[in-house]
């Protein structure tokens, strides 16, 4: 027996036999054709890339794609399928270098492959991988291949492979299969996230995996925590069926806690919004019956691209992602770029203190062009659907004066172009700069709702970098003073009749939500993952919790606090 520690891409348990899937380095004829071929092998390449592309609409078609995640990364093969450029350079070869249609599909997959995984942006890089999928989708037409990878694979099985594509997620899911191992794989992979969107568990990057597991070998999956055991023996066997038990009886908890209505025991409602990042995890709001969407950090567009997403194209993601969970609110957060979240796309001049730099809302300002783009695609967006703007990083209300100078600007721009939009949109402020808390009084009075960003909140309070290992012990989010500015928020908002929510990951910490709720927040933006754990304790508050806290005097000292959470409003915190 030996348990093996890798890097964990989606939940799940899963036990079954290991079976290697090789997929074969298709041997690719390199003979130069005759010229006087050259026609005939070009409509050999275009009747391929027909075929596959009939191949993915009748996968569309059918109504077998069962996930939005799904039906987008067929979408995005298609597009690589139609790309005008890649085609052009099959055609190249094929007539001016006489290469056969295998090579030159090849080829050019392969360089552009190349090029991907030469890019220093992981999401770029792993983009590598859907060109490899279509690569190998259109050789196999080409090559009428008949070899099935998963002949051997079946529920009893545990496929592992070098590196997952999304058509293997497909197919094992139309197999039954519950797990798979990637010998490398990214978190943001499509596999990965067709993977979570498909509920089959993975562990990746094993390291010694070979060492340890061959054909045949039996093995225990465990996708929560990124384990593999190998061999195991009847303790682990015990131990696993109890996990698989355990994990069925919470499923049945939750189903249970889905069709709650989000209220306090005292009859209060509390609004449970998701944070998301991509436009994938949308899924999750109807999966889980959250209220809506309360931080879309659209930064996350800019990842694994190197060209910017212009209006037009913001505006059809928004729209889509708007129309699919209208009339739930979506809350679009402006790009939050600069800090630690410069995408590769820009040049950005050398700074010594980044997060103090010229980031979130500041960042936008001084890039014009770049927030026109943006706002005005939300307002265009905004007519099919419930949609809600979110400054991040405000520190001043003038910024939110300038902001909302800018909005009412391109609305009457896009009347005046006779362009369908809405400005009858709510605007949020984030509270997550120091000063924007201590003068959330007046910034309260100029925007619809105030949503607070603990994470950034307490690295700037404590002056405490929230991504250096170093300094971790002293990032402490439940810190007085932290906490004496979440409240002073909180009463301002309430003061003025404003929603008042938490959306940084205080919200998504079960530990965290009486007190919170206890100063009157009526709103909490989480995690999915953490979305039932949350929503049970929200259940659990009641009338004399909001008392005990708000007769609590924050100006004390951290064990104090500590006192309040882990000891008075223990009972709370059930999960
Ligand atoms: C926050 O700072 O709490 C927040 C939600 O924003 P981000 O984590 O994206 O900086
Ligand atoms: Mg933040």
């Amino acid at each position: 027996m030996k348990i093996l520690k890798g890097t964990s891409m989606a939940d799940g348990l899963s036990s079954g036999k290991a079976v290697f899937i090789t997929v074969q380095e298709i041997v690719i004829p390199q003979d130069k054709i005759d010229p006087a071929r050259a026609e005939a092998e070009l409509e050999e390449a275009r009747r391929a890339f027909k075929e596959s592309k009939t191949q993915l609409l009748s996968v569309l078609e059918s109504g077998t794609a069962e996930s939005y995640e799904q039906i987008e990364i067929i979408s995005t093969h298609l597009d690589i399928l139609d790309d005008p450029e890649i085609k052009n350079f099959v055609e190249t070869a094929i007539t001016k270098e006489y290469d056969n249609a295998a090579s030159a599909v090849n080829e050019v997959f392969l360089s552009a492959i190349n090029h991907l995984r030469s890019l220093k942006n992981k999401m770029m890089a792993e983009r590598a991988t859907d060109f490899d999928d279509v690569r190998s989708l259109i050789l196999g037409h080409l090559m009428q291949m008949e070899e099935d990878l998963f002949k051997d694979v079946d529920e009893d099985t545990i496929p592992i492979f070098e590196e997952a594509f999304p058509s293997h997620i497909s197919r094992l899911k139309e197999l039954g299969i519950n797990g798979y191992i990637a010998k490398h794989g990214g978190y943001t992979s499509h596999a990965s996230i067709l993977s979570r969107a498909l509920k089959i568990a993975c562990v990746s990057n094993i390291p010694d995996l070979d060492k340890y597991v061959k054909e045949g070998t039996p093995l225990l999956l465990d996708g929560e925590s990124g384990t593999v055991v190998v061999d195991p023996d009847s303790e682990q066997l015990e131990f696993f069926a109890q996990k698989l038990q355990i994990a069925e009886l919470i499923k049945e908890k939750n189903e249970r806690l889905r069709e709650r209505e989000n209220l306090t025991k005292d009859g209060d409602r509390v609004l449970l919004n998701l944070n998301i990042s991509l436009p994938e995890e949308l899924d999750a709001v109807d999966e889980l019956n959250a209220d809506g969407v309360g931080l879309f950090r659209t930064e996350f567009l800019f990842m694994g691209r190197d060209t910017l997403p212009d209006e037009e194209e913001q505006y059809q993601t928004y729209k889509k992602m708007a129309e699919q969970i209208a009339p739930k609110p979506l809350t679009i957060r402006t790009f939050d770029l600069g800090g630690d979240k410069l995408s590769d796309i820009f040049e950005s001049p050398h700074e010594e203190n980044p997060n103090l730099g010229n980031r979130g809302i500041r960042f936008m300002l001084s890039h014009p062009q770049m927030l026109k783009a943006q706002l005005r695609a939300i307002l265009r967006a905004a007519v099919h659907g419930n949609i809600r703007i979110m400054f991040p990083m405000v520190a001043d209300v003038e910024d939110l004066w300038e902001l909302r100078h800018k909005l009412k600007q391109y609305a009457d721009e896009l009347y005046y172009e006779d362009i369908p939009y809405n400005d009858d949109v709510q605007i949020g402020t984030m509270v997550e700069v120091p000063s924007a808390a201590i003068n959330s009084d007046l910034l309260a009075q100029e925007c619809d709702f105030l949503s607070i960003g603990t994470n950034d909140l307490v690295q700037y309070t404590l002056a405490v970098d929230r991504g250096n290992d170093q300094v971790h012990r002293f990032y402490i989010q439940h810190h007085p003073a932290v906490l004496k500015l979440i409240k002073m928020t909180a009463d301002s908002a309430i003061k003025h009749g404003k929603s008042i929510s938490v959306c940084g990951e205080m919200a998504s910490i079960p530990e965290y939500i009486p007190i919170l709720i206890g100063m009157g927040i009526t709103e909490l933006s989480l995690n999915a993952a953490a979305y039932y754990k949350v929503k049970q304790v929200a259940l659990n508050c009641d009338a004399e919790l909001k008392e005990t806290v708000q007769n609590f005097d924050f100006g004390v000292s951290l064990s104090g606090v500590e006192h309040l959470i882990y000891s008075q409003l223990k009972p709370y915190q059930e999960t």
